[in-house]
């Protein structure tokens, strides 16, 4: 089949969190199943200058968006096996990072035009065409528009991904003829309760809409987790996929990884004991191997629980453990974490921003890797944590109950809990009490570091949705 992949990230290019993981390493486990892949992204000016360099052009155009007609270059780099192209505009995508600013939706509505009209300017001939959370939302909505009658796009499809529904690409409406390009007669697909929302949008037309957990489909059809789409959701159910994400195993590697200076594997586990040491050194804390230590990395927002950690992290901090935090994003919980290392500083460390080097190596050190989100479509820092050897306790939602099973239920690869604060209490003392005892806690570290997270399995998945399209 041949597949275009689009993404407003995609690691090694450019990458805020996990959409970027995804569109790094799904094309290339689909390309391994012989199907021919594409990706395409914007050209932001943060990529790296070993990619950069070798950027190919391909060709330039001009796209239309309302009143707009906008000079748009394709650059390529072919890479494990999937072509990638890149969506050149320097007054949309020179800039210092991804997204936050004022005019991201103008930003992403360009890109998303600007793919569908690539697809006929260089004869993609094309099955399906993937779309990626809201930022990507129009491509389906302007295929329908501008393609569906077209016979030449009789047998392509769309997908859309939900990778997180909290983020919906919301707009006025007045802008619907201004930013997008669309006709009054286009509102009633897009709008939604007094907004256009794009994400409507892209569930209404895509031929299939999928996720990126089985347990997250199911919750995105209930008010608690819909965002306000959840009728929306529910209506479309019949189209509704969930697939589990998978990590980059090779990436991913404590076997290889350059990042971390004393290498292990699920076989040789001695090694883990050296990163935990060289870890707490670098968070200046003290090099015990005894006191476990609790992780986590991830962004500072609601979502991820981090008021649960607020509220009980007086009570945390009463165990005998060490507690290391890399995260960015909302100051009140960086100041909270700041003044608690003031107040702990032989058990707290913590570095604020975003630092992928240094997470691995508090993947690769730490005992425990804490993560209770609110709500998770799936999750993609707990799997890395596991095949890093570091035990999970999470919050069981989404994806985090989809790969993350109760010891204490029977077999097990880590600690869940349901509740708030208390529930989190209980759950590390239950994870502390395990890795009192050597044998259990070494056994239950190497059969997490052997759990297969790779993307075989979703690969196979998602070509099977392909297929039946
Ligand atoms: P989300 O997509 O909601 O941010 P995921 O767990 O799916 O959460 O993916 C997060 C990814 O981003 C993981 O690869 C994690 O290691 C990485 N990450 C998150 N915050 C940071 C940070 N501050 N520094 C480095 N890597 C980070």
């Amino acid at each position: 089949m041949k597949i275009l992949f689009a993404a407003s990230e995609a690691a090694p290019f450019s990458k805020t969190g996990g959409l970027g993981d995804v569109a790094g390493a799904l094309p290339q486990a689909l390309a391994a199943l012989g199907h021919n892949v594409t990706v395409v992204s914007p050209l932001y000016s943060t990529m790296e200058e070993q990619y950069r360099s070798k950027l190919n052009f391909v060709a330039n155009f001009n796209t239309k968006l309302g009143w707009r007609n906008q000079y748009c270059g394709v650059f390529e780099y072919l890479y494990r096996g999937v072509r990638y192209l890149f969506i050149d505009n320097e007054f949309y995508f020179k800039r210092g990072g991804v997204y936050g600013y004022g005019d991201d939706g103008e930003r992403f509505a360009f890109f998303s035009k600007a793919v569908v009209t690539m697809i006929t300017h260089l004869d993609l001939q094309l099955n399906i065409i993937h779309a990626n959370d809201w930022q990507t939302a129009m491509i389906p909505v302007y295929f329908n528009y501008l393609y569906r009658n077209n016979p030449a796009m009789a047998d392509v499809k769309t997908v859309f991904t939900i990778h997180n529904l909290e983020y919906q690409g919301k707009f006025n409406p007045y802008v619907l003829g201004d930013l997008f390009g669309l006709p009054d007669g286009a509102l009633p697909i897009l709008e939604y309760r007094g907004d256009l929302n794009l994400v409507k949008g892209a569930v209404v037309c895509a031929d299939a809409v999928t996720t990126v957990s089985p347990s997250y489909a199911r919750e995105i059809m209930t008010p608690q987790f819909g965002f306000g789409l959840d009728n929306i959701i529910s209506s479309n159910s019949g189209k509704l996929y969930g697939i589990i994400n998978g990590i980059d195993t090779e990436s991913y590697d404590p076997q290889t990884d350059p990042e971390i200076r004393y290498n292990f594997s699920a076989a040789n586990m001695r090694n883990k004991a050296r990163c935990k040491a060289a870890l707490q050194s670098e968070f200046g804390l003290e090099a015990d191997k005894n006191i476990p230590v609790v992780a986590m990395v991830g962004r500072m927002v609601p979502a991820k629980g981090l008021d649960l950690v607020c509220e009980g992290f007086e009570n945390i901090m009463g165990r005998d453990l060490q507690f290391i935090l890399l995260g960015s994003g909302e100051s009140r919980y960086s100041d909270f974490f700041e003044t608690m290392r003031g107040r702990y500083p032989q058990k707290v460390g913590i570095w604020i921003g975003f630092n992928a080097a240094l997470a691995r190596r508090i993947y690769a050190g730490a005992d425990i890797f804490l993560m209770p989100s609110l709500h998770e479509p799936c999750g993609l820092a707990q799997m890395i944590a596991m095949r890093y050897a570091a035990v999970p306790l999470v919050r069981s939602v989404g994806g985090l109950g989809d790969t993350v099973a109760d010891c204490r239920l029977g077999e097990g690869n880590g600690f869940c809990f349901t509740g708030g604060a208390e529930d989190l209490l209980d759950a590390l003392d239950t994870a502390l009490g395990v890795y009192g005892s050597r044998t259990d806690w070494n056994m239950l570290r190497k059969y997490d570091a052997g759990c297969d997270f790779s993307w075989n399995g979703p690969a196979l998945s998602y070509q099977k949705l392909y297929y039946s399209l």
